[in-house]
């Protein structure tokens, strides 16, 4: 496995389970991946190709909802509130209908200002504490994860049968693959002053906002730059979203910033998960999942396993 993100770590679990020796290879410490700067929440958004990225959310929700159910996996269950245009559920496409509990949000639980909104549970996974989860239950799978930068996946084929590309962005160089681009995005980062509810506000179609609490913090988000490829935080942008956020939930007025989270998205125009014969072996492909990842993660993870079961 090329990768210790989301999208690798969670294939490596799921490959090692099923008794396939697995060794992870990554460029960076698991805990200092894009990944692990995720918000995150499981958000089924309309990733290509659509099929697939219904049935994957639809399995990493099935696990998230197990996890929630397991002590110090970092996954919890929620309430949402999505702010919208007034629309009615049963008009949603179906990636938004997978939400559990989705319900039209009474006026009540709507902030001043807003006419309608989406109510629903929703998992939050705090990655600070699910990635070391993970790789616990690697560990106990018999993976193990090396700290290793590679030039070109011959590198690995030369020490695997199979190798897995979960390399996130570094698939553009890897692969190669010109069509991977980074899209910026950003998430300040409070204390958290009380706040338990997900909060996403989609009014503005150019840019939304999302207030995601966790036990000791609150990321704060919704920038998102395609094609820009400086990670450095953007401190207008980010006094943009902390003015809405703070308009949404006015309790983050007392909340003290913490940090500014960026981190370049590895977006394509379609995931990637497919299977290639090279000369030198065989390659299963997995990346381009952009600002889904986590929420795709165990269903890719799976479509990965049954390639390399199928083909090795
Ligand atoms: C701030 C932030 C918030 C987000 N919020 C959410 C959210 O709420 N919900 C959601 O579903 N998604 C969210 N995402 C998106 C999600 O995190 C990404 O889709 C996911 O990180 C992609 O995972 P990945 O494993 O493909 O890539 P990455 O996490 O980038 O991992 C790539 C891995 O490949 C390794 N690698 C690259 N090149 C090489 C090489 N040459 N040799 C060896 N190793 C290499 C890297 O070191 C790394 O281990 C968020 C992302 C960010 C940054």
């Amino acid at each position: 496995m090329v990768g210790a993100g989301v999208i690798g770590l969670t294939a490596a679990v799921v490959l090692a389970t099923a008794g396939v020796r697995t060794e992870v290879w990554s460029a960076e410490d698991p805990d200092d991946t894009p990944s692990a700067r995720a918000g995150a929440v499981w958000t089924p958004v309309p990733q290509a190709p659509l099929d697939a990225s219904l049935a994957w959310a639809a399995r990493s929700l099935h696990e998230f909802c197990g996890a929630s159910r397991v002590p110090g996996s970092g996954v919890r269950l929620a309430e949402g509130l999505t702010l919208v245009e007034p629309v009615s559920a049963v008009r949603l496409p179906p990636l938004t209908r997978l939400s559990p509990d989705l319900r039209d949000a009474a006026p009540g639980d709507l902030p001043p200002g807003f006419g309608a909104g989406l109510r629903y549970r929703v998992p939050v996974i705090d990655m600070a504490r699910y990635v070391p989860w993970l790789l616990r239950r690697l560990g106990e799978a018999g993976g193990r994860v090396r700290r290793r930068q590679v030039a070109g996946l011959g590198e690995a084929l030369a020490a695997a049968p199979v190798v897995v590309n979960a390399s996130g962005l570094g698939a553009r160089e890897l692969t190669p693959d010109p069509t991977v681009r980074p899209v910026f995005t950003q998430y300040v980062v409070t204390d958290n002053p009380g706040l338990d509810r997900v909060v996403v506000d989609t009014t503005d179609p150019r840019r939304w906002v999302s207030i995601v609490p966790h036990a000791d913090r609150v990321h704060l988000g919704g920038v998102r730059i395609t094609g820009r490829d400086d990670d450095r935080p953007d401190r207008e942008l980010a006094s943009d979203v902390l003015r809405r956020c703070r308009d949404l939930e006015p309790a983050l007025l007392d909340a003290r910033i913490t940090r500014i989270d960026t981190g370049l998205l590895p977006s394509r125009p379609t995931m990637r998960v497919e299977a290639e014969l090279r000369p030198d072996g065989l390659v299963v492909h997995s990346y381009g999942h952009a600002g889904g990842g986590v929420t795709v993660s165990w269903g890719a993870a799976h479509a990965v396993a049954a390639l390399v079961t199928d083909r090795a």
